[in-house]
């Protein structure tokens, strides 16, 4: 092997959720599209708002083709940034400047440029399981090690219990991703409060601070009148990374950025250290798409349309004995295994035409994801395979 060691097993065990989407399409040969409930994977099933189209248009049309596909300050567009900061600060209060906000490729180039800034070799970073299961191949990428909390499997909400004895004096950051992929849920603004009081003890413990990356890909899909708690609100380290591949259903234009909080410590030196790592990682984010976004900072998804889903697949899958986390945020329905072979039970949809994914990816076992943003035809004609597998479920535990 010529690669570095630390690269051979994530080049040797390709994403879980990837494998599944291939293995959909050889499936869908074989049986026809039609007949494959593919819910494998994340990509929103809504076009971006037709805003995003408008301002392309415009921006080719009337701006200067030297400004907008040019080089400019790696960080992004002042125009950009400054639009992005006010409307945080008026959406939420806060006191963001041009200078705490940089354009990112997505989310996972702002996660990515964090890591690199922080990490050295060895040092470690915590998940709360479950777990976006990509954060592991971005962590051992920038040279650490992800620590991952077990899940509190009754509220699935942070396992504070669980932490401090996974904070050594190595651990860096913690990611916190809200609304959580894969569960759907939303942990409260007390379940952070008392995330802050548990960094702060360990703090005190290990002798250096604790940054938090809320990862926040999901923020405008939040359903009922549940409410997104505002991370700096309550956490004091905060770095923000927003994306705008699900708001506005872009994720093949990788465009995103990272907020940093003001109050954070080291403000200064974390701000100038980003600005690099941003710059080695990605040079600049996407240009246009910069210009683009920073017309559309008032475009919503079409949260209705995801919620019919939601409720759609919720509700056939309770009445059919399936125990499932009713999600209060993003688009994915997290189902408890009716068998205890986990594994068997991924399979046996499969056998139905139904892609699961194995939340063992996303560190908690014994669970599925299933990823509800597609169509709502397709999840009327998946309701006979998911009787048949609640009926074989039901055989196989006798
Ligand atoms: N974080 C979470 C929790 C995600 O679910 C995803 C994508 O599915 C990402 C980060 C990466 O998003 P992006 O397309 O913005 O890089």
């Amino acid at each position: 092997m010529v690669i570095a060691k630390r690269m051979e097993p994530l080049v040797a065990g390709s994403s879980v959720i990837r494998k599944l989407f291939e293995e959909g399409k050889e499936l869908a040969k074989e049986v026809g599209a039609e007949n494959v409930y593919d819910y494998s994977l994340g990509n929103p099933s809504v076009p971006a708002p037709d805003a995003v189209k408008a301002s392309i248009i415009k921006i080719l049309e009337n701006e200067d083709p030297l400004y907008v596909h040019g080089y400019m300050s790696n960080s992004g567009y002042e125009e950009v940034r400054q639009a992005v900061a006010d409307n945080l600060n008026e959406r939420f209060g806060s006191e963001y400047k041009l200078d705490d906000i940089i354009m990112t490729v997505g989310a996972a180039s702002g996660i990515n440029d964090i890591l690199d800034i922080f990490l050295d070799y060895g040092d470690e970073v915590i998940a709360f399981a479950p777990f976006f299961g990509e954060y592991r191949n971005y962590v051992i990428t920038a040279g650490g090690i992800l620590k991952a909390v077990p899940a509190d499997t009754k509220t699935f909400q942070i396992n504070i219990d669980a932490l401090d004895e996974v904070i050594t004096e190595k651990t860096k950051l913690i990611i916190v991703n809200n609304p959580n992929n894969p569960t759907g849920v939303i942990y409260s603004g007390e379940t952070l409060d008392k995330l802050q009081a548990a960094l702060e003890k360990a703090e005190a413990r290990i002798g250096h601070p604790l940054y938090v990356i809320s990862d926040e890909p999901y923020r405008e899909l939040v359903y009922d009148d549940n409410v997104l708690p505002f991370m700096p609100d309550h956490i004091r380290n905060c770095l923000i990374v927003y994306s705008f591949s699900k708001s506005l259903s872009l994720p093949g234009e990788r465009i995103g950025y990272i907020a940093i909080s003001p109050k954070m410590d080291y403000y200064e030196e974390v701000k100038a250290g980003l600005v690099v790592t941003n710059r080695v990682g990605s040079v600049n984010a996407p240009s246009l798409m910069q210009l683009v976004i920073k017309e559309c900072l008032n475009e919503r998804p079409q949260i209705k349309i995801y919620d019919q889903n939601r409720k759609m697949l919720y509700e056939k899958l309770t009445s059919l004995g399936f125990e499932c986390l009713r999600p209060q945020g993003a688009f994915y329905l997290f189902v408890k295994s009716p068998i205890d072979d986990y594994e068997a039970f991924v399979n046996e949809g499969k056998k139905q035409h139904i892609l699961m994914v194995d939340a063992s990816s996303f560190g908690c076992p014994g669970y599925v994801r299933l990823a509800y943003c597609v169509s709502p035809e397709m999840i009327q004609r998946s309701f006979p395979a998911f009787e048949r597998l609640a009926e074989t479920c039901r055989a196989l535990k006798g």
